[in-house]
């Protein structure tokens, strides 16, 4: 019977604010690039917690690291130091080729990081006037949901009834280095984008923006900041979307997967020319670095490079969209992606789609209305994505 997910849903919309609109499935548990309802019915994670859980669900590794730090210590604050903070800092400065980084919570709060670093950069290095920094964003961005990651969107529903956003935030077209150009003052702190636009439905910049884009801020003495938080960390099958046209960036924010879908984890980092603008007192996080979160993100990151989830989601990526490519049907108007980061456009509002997908054990997500987004957990194999294939052929054709 389905009553205890039924009971379950009733209790979360009565007592739960309003601000989801989830598919009408309760998780109870999972394992890889499964999941599992209270009434044993399981289903094929399509979407991995937006990218959160790359590594597949409770990787025994991942899970292993949180048992053995939940029995050693949890939380210090840093009003003292922990013994895996360290580590951690070493093992993401080699894996981003960085020399400095700062650990905090979740992605839209490394946003806020990276931009109070942008901006006292502005300040401190460049020479900018007092309170006057810009920062260059795009439309169909999306960096959270903290007033300043608001403030960036061009989003009328994420902003209405929210205001006064914050100021100095100019946004340009997605992927137009015109605009780009037109943009940039002497006052302007950096340039922030998603190397590939996630919420967006998955968009992909044309061929040579971002190198230029890079040229374009060097040239012009502005920072260029990579939000990889749902793009980076093997997503689009480079360890960093950016990796796609050799751009190296001043900065990169990393959230989600940094903690394997486990305990909640984000940073930027960056070099000292930059990130050494902040000092003792000007930033911080009671939960940030905190030894949980660290000794989880080590273990994630070997996870991602052990099993090189990188080169296997550029693989099956290519597989699977050849497959979804194959699909016939006049409402499909666009198969787009890398790696296993996929967007199928429709000529119609997908949530129908992703109701039925569901009916056949496939849990996928619209984006935009009218996108379907197949982002199943790195680990996934060429078996399972041929059981998808069958069911999302069914639905789809
Ligand atoms: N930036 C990007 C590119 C994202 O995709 C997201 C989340 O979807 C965020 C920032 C915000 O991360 P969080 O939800 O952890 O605050």
């Amino acid at each position: 019977e389905a009553t205890k997910s039924k009971s379950l849903i009733e209790q979360t919309e009565k007592y739960g604010a309003n601000n989801y609109h989830p598919l009408p499935i309760v998780i109870s548990k999972a394992e890889g690039v499964w999941v599992e309802d209270p009434e044993g019915t399981k289903y094929m994670d399509m979407l991995s917690a937006y990218s959160a859980v790359n590594q597949g669900h409770r990787h025994p590794k991942i899970i292993q690291a949180l048992k053995d730090q939940a029995d050693r210590v949890t939380l210090t604050s840093r009003a003292f130091h922990n013994d895996q903070l360290g580590p951690w800092y070493e093992m993401i400065c080699e894996i981003t080729n960085k020399e400095m980084a700062l650990p905090m919570n979740t992605g839209a709060e490394a946003v806020e990081t990276a931009i109070k670093a942008a901006r006292r950069w502005a300040y401190d290095v460049k020479g900018v006037a007092d309170n006057q920094a810009e920062i260059i964003a795009c439309v169909g961005n999306f960096h959270g949901r903290t007033m300043t990651a608001v403030s960036l969107s061009s989003e009328e529903e994420y902003k209405r009834g929210f205001g006064p956003m914050l100021p100095g935030i100019k946004l340009i077209p997605y992927g137009d280095l015109d605009a780009l150009k037109e943009a940039i003052t002497e006052n302007t702190a950096a340039f922030l984008i998603e190397p590939i636009q996630g919420e967006a439905g998955i968009v992909i910049p044309p061929e040579g923006f971002l190198k230029q884009a890079y040229e374009t801020c060097k040239e012009n003495n502005v920072l260029f900041i990579a939000d990889e938080i749902q793009a980076g960390l093997a997503r689009s099958g480079k360890m960093f979307a950016c990796e796609w046209e050799g751009v190296d960036p001043d900065m990169y924010i990393l959230g989600k997967a940094l903690g394997g879908g486990v305990f909640p984890i984000s940073c930027v980092v960056a070099n000292k020319d930059v990130l050494g603008v902040f000092n003792p007192g000007s930033h911080g996080s009671t939960f940030g670095g905190n030894p949980m979160a660290c000794a989880v993100s080590v273990a994630s990151m070997n996870v991602l490079v052990e099993e090189k989830l990188a080169e296997r989601s550029l693989k099956l990526g290519e597989y699977f969209m050849g497959k979804l490519k194959e699909i016939n049907n006049p409402a499909i108007k666009e198969v787009r992606g890398r790696g296993l980061f996929i967007g199928v456009e429709l000529n119609e509002p997908a949530r129908k789609y992703c109701e039925e997908l569901k009916e056949e054990g496939l849990l996928c997500k619209e984006t935009h209305d009218t996108v379907i987004r197949f982002a199943p957990p790195l680990v996934i194999s060429e078996e399972e994505l041929d059981w998808a294939i069958e069911r999302i052929k069914k639905v789809l054709s």
